[in-house]
């Protein structure tokens, strides 16, 4: 689980030439597609107030505050993403989803 600004992960990276590296990972909190944390990257990414962690930046998770397990556990009912949404609004507002450019952040 992400905490603020702390890595979800580290990894080995490849580069093309033989060359290897070691890369920082941030986790999205509603997908858990992972990507390498880059700074000033210009990639825009989200950050979730209910969930406490950063998104991805697609439109599903930006939009919609639906955590991974909830999605899963959805998904397993037999539910479609409209269905899921409307469970999950019935729990909480989905105010809490901003852009890490309105938080004041740099791009991750
Ligand atoms: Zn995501
Ligand atoms: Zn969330």
């Amino acid at each position: 689980m992400i905490q603020g600004d702390k890595p979800s992960g580290y990894g080995i990276f490849t580069n093309p030439d033989g060359k290897k590296r070691e890369i920082e990972t941030r986790m999205c909190v509603h997908c858990q597609m992972k990507w390498e944390y880059k700074p000033g990257s210009g990639i825009r990414r989200g950050y979730c107030r209910q969930c406490n962690g950063l998104l991805c930046g697609k439109m599903q998770c930006m939009k919609y505050c639906i955590p991974y397990i909830e999605k899963i556990e959805g998904i397993e009912k037999g539910l479609n993403f409209k269905e899921l949404i409307k469970s999950v609004e019935k729990k909480r507002n989905i105010v809490g989803v901003t852009t890490i450019k309105k938080e004041g952040k740099k791009y991750l």
